[in-house]
C-alpha cells in the first residue's frame, strides 16, 4: 500500500480489508512494504514476493489483493511469480466488483459496466504479446492484431454504454425538473462509505433503504419525503458513499450521480464520530465535494453513532460550541428531533429560493 498521507498503510489495508469482506471474501492475512519506489515489474520487492508466496501455500489463499492500482504488466508478473495458482487483483478492480454487485438500478449497472471497461481497456495490451512468446513466436504479429480487434469490439461496447446511459440520464433529468417545480426542499445526504447514511434515511421516513455494516450498501441515490411536526417536508436524498482512492474510472462513472447534489437546498454531511478516523474520512469527503463546486449550498454537519463513543458529554459539548454541528444516533433515534429542527431553520434561507422557482 502506498499512502497518500492521511490515512496510513495500515489504516488503509484495514480497509482493504473491509472491502474485501464486503465483496464476499474472508481475509487470511495481511502484510505491507516500505518502498522508496513500487518495483516496476512486481510492485513489490523480490523478498516480499517470496513472503508472500510461503503464505499462499500455508494458508490455502485464492486471491491476492493489492491496496494500490497496478498495471496489466505488474498484475500478469505476480500471478507468475506467486506460482500460477491465485487470482491477484487491485483495489479498483475489487471496489468495481462491490460496485458490480450492488448496482440496483439499471442506471447504476450502466456506470459500473462502462467503469469496468474502462479499467480494463489499457490491461489488455499485455495479454495477447503474452500468448504470442507462449507460441514460441509462430504466431508473430497475430497477437498485435488481437489486441487492436479487442480494443476495437471495447470501444464500441463503451460507446454504445455511453449512449445508453445519456439516455437514462436525460430521462431523469426531466423528473428533476419536475420535481423542482413543486416547493418541497431537497436535503442531500453526503459522507464517507457506512458512516450511517441509509440509517439515517430509514430512521427518519420508514423507508426500507438497505443498510448493512458493509462498505457502499448505498449504490444509487434514494430519495425520501420526510414530514415534520408542522407540517412542512423536506426531500431526503441518500447518496453513494464516499471512499479514500476510489478509483478515478468510477468517480467518473458516478458523477453525474453526484452532481444531483449541486441542485439540493441542503447538504447534510454524515460524520461516524465513533470512527478512529473520523477526521481523515471528513477530509476525504470534503475533497470530493470541494470538486463538486457546491460551496455555496448550506451546510449541517451529523455527528452519528455517538451512542458507540465513550464520552458522549464530551462529545455534546464540543458539538454545541459549534453551531452547525448535531449529535444523533440514527440507530436509536436519539437526537433526530434536534436534527430535524436544524434542518428546519437552515432551510429557512433556501426555502425562499426554492418558492421563488413558483410562478
Ligand atoms: P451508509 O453506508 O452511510 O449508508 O451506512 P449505513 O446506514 O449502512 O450504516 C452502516 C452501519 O453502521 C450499519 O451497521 C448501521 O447499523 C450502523 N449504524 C448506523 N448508525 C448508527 C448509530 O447511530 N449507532 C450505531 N451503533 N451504529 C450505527
Amino acid at each position: 500500500s502506498v499512502s497518500d498521507g492521511s490515512f496510513s498503510s495500515e489504516e488503509s489495508l484495514k480497509e482493504l480489508g473491509q472491502l474485501a469482506d464486503t465483496a464476499g471474501l474472508t481475509v487470511a492475512g495481511s502484510t505491507y512494504q516500505k518502498l522508496a519506489n513500487p518495483n516496476p515489474r512486481t510492485y513489490i520487492g523480490s523478498g516480499k514476493v517470496a513472503e508472500i508466496k510461503t503464505a499462499i501455500n500455508a494458508l490455502d489463499v485464492e486471491t491476492v489483493i493489492f491496496d494500490d492500482e497496478l498495471s496489466a504488466g505488474q498484475l500478469r508478473n505476480l500471478e507468475k511469480a506467486f506460482g500460477g495458482k491465485v487470482r491477484v487483483c487491485d483495489r479498483t478492480a475489487l471496489i468495481l466488483d462491490i460496485f458490480n454487485q450492488r448496482a440496483a438500478t439499471h442506471e447504476a449497472a450502466l456506470q459500473v459496466a462502462l467503469a469496468q471497461m474502462e479499467y480494463q481497456l489499457p490491461r489488455l495490451t499485455k495479454m495477447w504479446t503474452h500468448l504470442e512468446r507462449q507460441s514460441g513466436g509462430q504466431v508473430k504479429g497475430m497477437g498485435e492484431k488481437q489486441i487492436e480487434v479487442d480494443k476495437r469490439i471495447l470501444r464500441t461496447q463503451i460507446g454504445v454504454l455511453k449512449k445508453e446511459l445519456d439516455s437514462v440520464r436525460q430521462h431523469r433529468k426531466q423528473y428533476r425538473i419536475r420535481r423542482l417545480s413543486v416547493p418541497v426542499p431537497v436535503v442531500s445526504l453526503v459522507g464517507y462509505t457506512n458512516a450511517g447514511k441509509s440509517t439515517l434515511l430509514n430512521h427518519l421516513t420508514g423507508a426500507n433503504v438497505l443498510a448493512e455494516d458493509q462498505l457502499f450498501a448505498t449504490l444509487d441515490p434514494t430519495t425520501r419525503r420526510v414530514q415534520m411536526k408542522n407540517g412542512k417536508e423536506f426531500l431526503l436524498t441518500d447518496t453513494v458513499g464516499f471512499i479514500q482512492k476510489l478509483p478515478t474510472t468510477l468517480v467518473a462513472a458516478f458523477r453525474a450521480t453526484l452532481e444531483e447534489i449541486s441542485e439540493s437546498s441542503l447538504l447534510v454531511h454524515v460524520v461516524d464520530i465513533s470512527h478512529p478516523l473520523a477526521q481523515q474520512q471528513i477530509d476525504a469527503v470534503d475533497k470530493v465535494l470541494s470538486e463538486l463546486d457546491v460551496s455555496s449550498i448550506p451546510k449541517l454537519i451529523v455527528w452519528n453513532k455517538v451512542d458507540k463513543v465513550s464520552d458522549p458529554c464530551k462529545l455534546r459539548i464540543e458539538a454545541e460550541a459549534r453551531e452547525d454541528v448535531i449529535c444523533v444516533s440514527a440507530l436509536s433515534g436519539d437526537g433526530l428531533q434536534e436534527f430535524c429542527d436544524a434542518v428546519q431553520s437552515k432551510l429557512k434561507d433556501s426555502m425562499v429560493w426554492v418558492e421563488a422557482l413558483i410562478p
